[in-house]
């Protein structure tokens, strides 16, 4: 069952109704239409905090790829 928090911003997400394929590209150079479309989202920043919690490993999500992720993981924990 979803938490009442992430039901919430889901429901001001900019992706609502787009095809979910545009966030799953098949490489982070196929990314950008998906990034444009994060970039104007309202809930960016929680959407991009939920993938780095659950470690989500495909997609775009708040407007970063996986490898982009992955480098804010690792400099988030430089920086603890
Ligand atoms: S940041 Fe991007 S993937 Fe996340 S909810 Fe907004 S439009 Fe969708």
């Amino acid at each position: 069952m979803t938490a009442p928090s992430v039901a919430s911003w889901r429901k001001r997400a900019a992706c609502q109704g787009i095809d979910p394929e545009t966030f799953y590209p098949v490489s982070d150079e196929d990314a950008e239409e998906a990034k444009a479309i994060c970039a104007v989202c309202p809930v960016r920043q929680a959407c991009l905090e939920h993938a780095l919690a659950h470690r989500e490993r495909e997609g775009v999500w708040g407007g970063a790829t996986e490898r982009e992720r992955r480098r804010i993981l690792r400099q988030r924990r430089k920086s603890a």
